[in-house]
Order: structure tokens, then sequence, then C-alpha cells
């Protein structure tokens, strides 16, 4: 598709403040800026990685929305209400109904956070061989399904692959792609096909109804069935509602569970849209599927009726399911990153368009076209960023692709990314100004920037844990 669906710009659609939060603040946490020198010292400690730096360090800390949301005083309230039995606690029958009610969903078991989800899905379904195909790849549902044994192939749309392209649903599978590839290896070593909205690595970008509905068309032909990463899923819906014809007047909740009809399960981070700090599940409709997923989850989580989690956080998570996809809410989370964008985009910094719901995602290949891509252009910019006003960031380039498992070379994604990553209910449209004119700092700076080498590299999910030191001293 090359004509956009939706004529409006993101800010003719807003107007600068139309998404004033919905919220007023009752408790604070002072945050402060360290000096340059301190910072220097600090980013140096951590190997150039802002993963290893200590949020004391940290002036304003856009490393991820993963579980670094507010509560709101709902929340807060419920966490009192927590019924710590070992067996059967009533949260869990509250989050259970909450998922039942938002999701559609027949089947809830509940884990510490979303990647014991993705265990537990990945476990009970794959089998030494078998390929995923799925809308791009996550680095945690990847991982568990080539530990599962099954190999993902990529099968999202071109155009998410380029960051400059304005398609507004470019989170979408590719039919063709996928039935090709389904023709290929033939139907019966795939077990399921993996559905991301938002898709995180293509910049936070969605999958439309209409292409949900399709994919659902095609998998019921060749009796595959669709699980759906449903961590951004309420912001999904939201893009859903403001660019695809016929779904304006829809609520969100609404459309989440239309969106989630065509699918056959979920995992969930619900660090992410469900405005906790720690938590995750999956549900299921297939009552086999249930019965594998129940036995593993009292093997690596705990029982199925608490899956790592206290009672009292299943309490909070239960309300946050709720919280997460009132319309007026989701407008003011997004409309957050849009304002961001915004600011970005009107001073010419190179960005992944259209921004995204949960993140802005800056640009490294066109930021530093002078850094090779074994340099790690999107690291270096994180390490400045950091240097420059103590923002943290987070890298989503080569350092995060990893190494192909069968060849050990370096894997060059096109994106090479920085994702500024807006916690959900925490900053003010100030702390966003502060962010874009640190970013145009470093942007001003670009010419004169060398890149990283590589120093320490650990063996899973290297960008976590992995060292660097700069190319400038010769
Ligand atoms: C964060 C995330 C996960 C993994 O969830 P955790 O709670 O961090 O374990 C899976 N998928 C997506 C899209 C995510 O953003």
């Amino acid at each position: 598709m090359s004509e956009p669906l939706y004529p409006q710009t993101i800010g003719q659609q807003f107007g600068r403040r139309s998404w004033a939060e919905p919220w007023k603040i009752k408790m604070v946490e002072p945050i402060r800026l360290i000096s340059r020198p301190e910072r220097e010292r600090a980013l140096q400690e951590a190997g150039y990685n802002t993963f290893l730096l200590r949020s004391e360090d940290v002036y304003i800390d856009l490393l991820t929305d993963s579980g670094t949301s507010a509560m709101s005083d709902r929340q807060w309230a419920g966490l009192m209400l927590g019924d710590e039995a070992y067996a059967g606690s009533r949260n869990f029958y509250h989050l259970q109904d909450a998922v039942r009610t938002y999701y559609g969903y027949k089947y809830v078991v509940p884990t510490h956070q979303g990647r014991g989800a993705e265990h537990l899905i990945s476990k009970a379904l794959i089998r030494p061989g078998d390929i995923i195909p799925g809308n791009m790849y996550f680095t945690t549902t990847r991982l568990h399904q080539e530990l599962a044994g099954g190999t993902f192939v990529d099968v999202i749309i071109d155009e998410a692959h380029d960051p400059s392209s304005e398609h507004p649903f470019k989170g979408n599978v590719d039919l063709d792609k996928l039935e090709t590839l389904i023709k290929k290896v033939g139907a019966e070593k795939i077990p399921y096909v993996s559905l991301a909205g938002t898709v995180n690595m293509a910049g936070g970008q969605p999958v439309s109804m209409a292409n949900v509905r399709a994919l659902r068309e095609l998998c019921q032909r060749y009796d595959i069935p669709i699980y759906l990463d449903a961590t951004r899923m309420a912001e999904n819906a939201y893009f859903i509602q403001t660019r695809e014809p016929g779904y304006a007047d829809k609520s969100i909740a609404a459309i989440l569970k239309e969106f989630c009809s065509y699918t056959d399960g979920a995992w969930m981070s619900a660090k992410k849209d469900h405005l906790v700090n720690i938590g995750g599940w999956l549900a299921v409709n297939d009552e086999s599927v249930l019965e594998t997923a129940r036995n593993l989850v009292v093997v690596y989580e705990g029982l199925h009726t608490y899956g790592g989690m206290s009672g009292r956080d299943m309490e909070a998570l239960a309300i946050g399911i709720e919280e997460a996809v009132q319309d007026d809410h989701i407008r003011a989370r997004v409309g957050q990153v849009h304002y961001l964008g915004e600011l970005l985009t009107d001073w010419g910094i190179p960005i992944v368009q259209p921004v995204g719901g949960h993140a802005v995602f800056l640009d490294a290949k066109r930021f530093y076209p002078h850094i090779p891509q074994n340099e790690f252009p999107a690291q270096t910019l994180a390490a400045q960023l950091y240097l420059d006003s103590g923002i943290r960031s987070m890298e989503r380039g080569v350092v995060s692709a990893g190494r192909d498992p069968e060849t050990g070379d370096h894997r060059y994604p096109a994106l090479e990314l920085v994702r500024l990553t807006i916690p959900r209910r925490v900053y003010t449209q100030a702390h966003m100004d502060v962010t874009a004119e640190a970013v145009k700092a470093v942007y001003d700076a670009r010419k004169q920037t060398r890149g990283l080498r590589m120093v320490y590299e650990p063996k899973y999910l290297r960008f976590f844990q992995a060292r660097f030191e700069p190319l400038n001293k010769h």
C-alpha cells in the first residue's frame, strides 16, 4: 500500500495539548541531574551500556516502559486487598475475570512477567525443527522459541523495515510471505503464528483489524492457530480507532476484544499496558493447551493460581487491566509520545515515522552515517545522550539483534535504533521538552562523534550486559 489510510498529520489529530493528562499527581519522587564529570565516570563504569547505569545516576529514565509506570490510587489501594493464600487467592479470580472481560479468552495462567508466559507457550506448542512465523522478532519471544527448538521467521510487511515509510500499519503481517512459507515448509511444521501488536522492534507500529481478520482466514485454511503478544495491544487498539475506517466510534475496549477474537490465545507482559511494576499472564481458549501450560507453570513459575505473583500483585494487575483500556488514558499516553515525536520531527532529527505507541525511535544510521554498523551507532547514540543530559535510552540495533546461531556472525538488522521509551503516567510534558532539546544537542554534535568497540559479550540477550569502550582513543 503506498497511499496512507489517514490523511491527517499527528499534529492535526491532536493539536498540541489536546491529550492533557487525565490524572493529577498525588505523590512525587525527586530526581536529580548529576554533573558532567560524574556522568562521564558513571558511563565509563557502566561499560557504555545504559542497562548497566545505576538508576540514581539517571535524570530522566526512558530506558523502558516496562514495569516503570505509575500505579493509580485505586491500584495502590488494591495492594492492601492482597489475599496471600498459597492456593485459590481471590485476587487470581479477579485477574481471570478482568482478562476474560477485556481480552475475551477463556483460561488464564498467571506468570511472573511476560517471558514466563513466552516460556510456557513455546514449550507447550513447539517441537524441535518447527518454524514460527511472526511479524518481526522480539528478543525474549524469539529466544524462547529457539530454546524450545523452533526457528523464528519474520513475515512482517517490507515497510516495517523502512524507518521513513509512513504506512499507518507497519506491524501488519505480509500474507503472501506467510503463505509462501507455509507452502514451503508445510503447515504441520508451523505450531502457531506469533503475532504481536504493537510491534516493539519496528518502532511500536500497529497491526490493522483488516490484517488480523485476513490472517485468521488464511490460518484457518491451513489449520494453524494464532497466538498474540498482547503486551501493547491497548495501544494497538488506539491506532485502529484513529486510523482504520469504521473504528472511530468504537471504544478501545471494544476494539481490543474484537482483535483478540481472531486469535487463539495471548501472552502478556503486564509491566507494559497494564500499569503494574511486575506481572504477566498467558491466556488460551484450547483446553489441551491450558492443561499443558498448567502442568508447566507449577514447574517454572508457581502454582497455577499465582504463577510467581503475590496476591496483591494480581489485584493491582486486575485493576490495571481495566484502567489500561480507558479511552482518555490511552489518548494521553500515546499523545505524550507523539508530542515528543513532533518536536524532533520539527527540528529535522531522523526518527522512525510514523511515531509509535510507546516510544520515539531515533534512527542511528541517519544520525551517524559515518559510523559503520559494526561500531554500534545506536549504542553510541544512547551513550552520548546520557553524557549530554543524564537521559537514559536503549539501543535497539545490532547489539540487541545478537548473533546468528548458525554462523556466529552479528545479525545486522535494517533498523539501527535508539528507543526513547515513555513510562506511563510518570513524566510531564516539560520532561518531554528537556528530552527533545537534549537529542537536538547530541544531533548538533554528531560529526565529532566516534563509535564503540565491544569488549565483553554475554552469550544470551547480550544487550543487557555487554560492555564497550570508545574508539576515539587512538
Ligand atoms: C517486554 C516484552 C516482552 C517480555 O516481557 P517481560 O515482562 O519483560 O518478561 C514480550 N514481548 C514484548 C513485545 C515486550 O515488549
